[in-house]
């Protein structure tokens, strides 16, 4: 008998002692008792000696033994968030490890892999040296199914007079795509098979959007412009750990950078892993098919929560097992087990995405950095607009950066600034300013896309009752309930209330209701009375509820099925749309004024990615220049050139910095001038941060908890150097009937901030408030 340290997968703070009948290799996946439950557990240290203690301890229930064990370099992955974020080990596990392995037995574990390992055995297969002549020989070429068989399979058509030994390389060919080909295919493959003119490679892990096996002409390779070769050589000449930024404008070409380094780090060992991360869902589908047609050899796994239970397992575990050598995913792929990770992609790696806000409240990006240091390889962090932190860590040459200052296809959008306080139609309550409307007709006129987009969903974000003042505010929470028009409902977006519109106003019985503000189901709406012969599309979170309808929504764009598309920053994000000439942001002045010093970072990061999905085509005029800034932007009159791509944007503030430095496409300028002011202000980049959050349905207990926490955080905090800020309502101060509050520690080093909030958390966890609380470190929302 042994005593093994696991740590389980519930949020304990301790790691559990189990008894075992021999020692476990750290990293092995068991399942163990928990009260009247067993869950999953991963072991943590070799076993010591059955101590005196055991006999009251419980014994591991069984070995997950169909899964090699989690390697070294992952537990100390783990153990690094869990105590730099200050949250249990377990929760991290919870976070990093599949719900489906999480509950299953061994048996069951062993059962899918089994299962999966037999399908990846005759999913695809490949035309062998001696199938190229014996197949070639063998075949009736006027046979056309046969002859499309064959020829999917690599063997050049007699007709070319293609010799043997120049057949064209080609990708396995998947069973699935091979029975579309040939009624008979999977006889006539079981048959060459056996000639050994063909065998059968395991097909990619990777399940695109109805599983197209491969596509079926993989596009070429770009070659590459000056800039785009001189990121990819930096980064494969790289040794050991070495962080690189990657600042490119849109459309500059990333992705084939990406595409060139991600080749390069496969090719050097016919083991390594790649891990490329990508900040939304709906971004994962282009990107893997990007990756799918550049490496159709390779396995790729998904990682992101899209996916179905079973199927997010077999992705994790082709990761886990080496099998998949490209792993593409959302945060949460950054806790992946990746145990030959040579090299780590973090696209848009500014976009807010990719900070946890939930649980263990980790940053992806922050993760992926740490593990590369870890791993001693690269990381690439591309972005048109970096996240100031990456951008002065770049400054300060803690990273290398790589910029690509020009688009490889297409030039960038003129920015033009609409003053919406000179427009009459946008003064009296409008959507679409004349200007705006003008440049739409344009567009419809030339047969060209437009994308407009609003950061609000819904109908309006709130009724309002003109008579008495009225406002639908939604009973459980400090918010407002947003008029829904399509199903004539008040939904509040923060706890899910929904109720129908009333009548008549609940306090003084007006009929007269109105909406005020707008989201994009009112735009739509606009748009519609406005250009009643234009095709006008919605995608939005409401649009997309439904499973693969962000995907066929974006088809429509890209098909050319849809005139203009109307979005929330959804749209705005990553897509490579050929025909959009004009984008409109509509009224993103709210991002001017928040109280959250991140605010004017995200918008001109939003509208610079926004205005990023316009003039890509490579047939637009004057290529790979920044246009000069129009001079008679704000009377939207602008001597723009016939055919060129515009951002518009409709703003009370037109003369705002956050404008000026858009309107001339400058980051730099704009980081420089943002970075002054966060240093005169002492904010992140050159302070360190973290919140207490607490949350309770009693204002007096929760205030009774921040008291006590205030005064547990007094002497450590000035021990440490650090500022502890009195306790405020967090900026969404009440959610379904809690009150929510926090507290915000800062200083200048972050060891000393660490080492105060592992203090600070155990001193809580020992005054056992019955108060909800977390730490949240580098916090990103307040
Ligand atoms: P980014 O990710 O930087 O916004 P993309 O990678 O989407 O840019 O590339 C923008 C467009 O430029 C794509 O259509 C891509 O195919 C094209 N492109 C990339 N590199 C080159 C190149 N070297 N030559 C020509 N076109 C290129
Ligand atoms: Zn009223
Ligand atoms: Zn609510």
């Amino acid at each position: 008998m042994v005593v093994l340290h696991i740590a389980v997968d519930a949020p304990l703070w301790d790691v559990l002692d189990y008894t075992h009948t021999e020692a476990l290799v750290p990293g092995t996946l068991v399942r163990v008792p928990l009260g009247r439950q067993t869950v999953g557990g991963v072991v943590l240290d070799a076993a010591g000696p059955a101590r005196a203690a055991s006999a009251t301890l419980r014994a591991v229930t069984e070995v997950v033994d169909a899964l090699p064990p989690l390697g070294a370099d992952w537990l100390a992955l783990l153990r690094f968030a869990a105590s730099y974020y200050q949250r249990p080990l377990g929760e991290l596990m919870g976070a990093a490890l599949p719900g489906w392995l999480r509950s299953r037995s061994a048996a069951a574990v062993a059962a899918r892999v089994a299962a999966q390992r037999a399908r990846r055995e005759r999913a695809a297969f490949r035309l062998t040296p001696a199938g190229q002549l014996g197949l070639r020989a063998a075949i009736v070429p006027r046979h056309a199914a046969l002859a499309r068989l064959t020829s999917a399979l690599g063997l050049a058509p007699l007709e070319e007079g293609a010799s043997a030994a120049e057949t064209r390389a080609t990708p396995p060919l998947a069973l699935a795509a091979a029975r579309r080909l040939h009624p008979k295919a999977a006889a006539l493959l079981r048959d060459w098979t056996a000639q050994g003119w063909v065998e059968p490679v395991p097909a990619p892990a990777a399940r695109m959007p109805d599983d197209p096996g491969l596509p079926a002409e993989a596009r070429p390779p770009h070659v590459l412009q000056a800039a785009q070769q001189a990121a990819v050589s930096a980064v494969c000449e790289a040794q050991g750990f070495a962080p690189f930024l990657l600042f490119g404008v849109t459309g500059s070409g990333k992705t084939e950078v990406y595409l060139r380094i991600v080749a390069h780090a496969l090719a050097k060992d016919p083991r390594t892993q790649v891990l490329v991360l990508t900040p939304e869902i709906n971004l994962t589908p282009p990107l893997a098919t990007r990756l799918a047609e550049r490496f159709p050899q390779e396995s790729i796994a998904l990682l992101h929560s899209g996916l179905a239970e079973a199927e997010r397992f077999d992705h994790w575990r082709a990761a886990h097992s080496g099998e998949a050598r490209i792993v593409l995913g959302t945060r949460l792929a950054a806790l992946a087990s990746l145990p030959r990770l040579a090299l780590i992609i973090v696209d848009e790696e500014h976009d807010p995405s990719y900070k946890q806000q939930e649980g263990a409240r980790y940053s992806a990006r922050d993760l992926a950095v740490w593990r590369a240091r870890q791993r001693g390889v690269p990381v690439v962090l591309g972005s048109a607009t970096p996240a100031l932190e990456s951008w002065h860590a770049a400054q300060r040459g803690r990273y290398r950066l790589l910029e690509l200052p020009e688009r490889a296809a297409g030039r960038l959008p003129e920015v033009r600034l609409l003053h919406a306080r000179q427009d009459p139609l946008l003064r009296t309550g409008g959507l679409v300013g004349a200007a705006l409307q003008e440049a739409i007709l344009q567009r419809l006129a030339r047969g060209e896309q437009c994308l407009l987009f609003i950061n609000r969903r819904g109908y309006a974000p709130v009724l309002r009752c003109p008579d008495c003042g009225w406002l639908s505010d939604c009973p459980h929470c400090d918010a407002h309930l947003v008029f829904h028009r399509t199903d004539r409902t008040l939904r509040c977006h923060h706890c899910g209330h929904r109720t129908p519109v009333p009548r008549a106003c609940p306090d003084c019985g007006s009929l007269d209701l109105q909406p005020l503000g707008r989201g994009t189901q009112r735009v739509e709406e606009a748009l519609v009375a406005l250009f009643p012969q234009a095709r006008i599309a919605r995608i939005d979170a409401d649009s997309v509820r439904r499973r693969g309808a962000a995907q066929s929504g974006f088809a429509k764009v890209h098909s050319g099925e849809v005139d203009i598309l109307v979005g929330t920053q959804m749209i705005t994000k990553g897509h490579d749309f050929q025909r959009v000439t004009l984008v409109a942001a509509l009224n993103p002045d709210a991002g001017l004024f928040t109280h959250d010093v991140r605010g004017p970072e995200r918008l001109f990061a939003q509208i610079m990615q926004a205005a990023g999905r316009a003039g890509r085509a490579s047939g637009e005029p004057g290529a790979n220049t920044v246009p000069t800034a129009g001079t008679a932007d704000t009377d939207g009159s602008a001597a723009a050139p016939v055919h060129a791509a515009e951002m518009l944007v409709q703003t009370a503030y037109p003369e705002h910095m956050v404008y000026q430095t858009l309107r001339a496409h400058d980051y730099r300028s704009f980081a420089a001038q943002e970075l002054v002011e966060r240093r005169r202000a002492g904010m992140p980049p050159f302070s360190y941060q973290a919140l207490l959050r607490a949350e309770h349905k009693r204002p007096e207990t929760l205030e009774a908890f921040l008291l006590l926490a205030t005064d547990l955080a007094a002497a450590p905090a000035q021990a440490a150097g650090l500022m502890v800020y009195p306790p405020v309502p967090a900026s969404l101060a009440r959610v379904a009937g809690v009150h929510r509050q926090h507290i915000l520690v800062e200083g200048a080093s972050r060891a000393a901030l660490q080492g105060f909030l592992t203090q600070w958390r155990a001193s809580l966890l020992e005054s056992k408030a019955r108060v909800r609380w977390a730490i949240d470190v580098d916090p990103t929302e307040f």
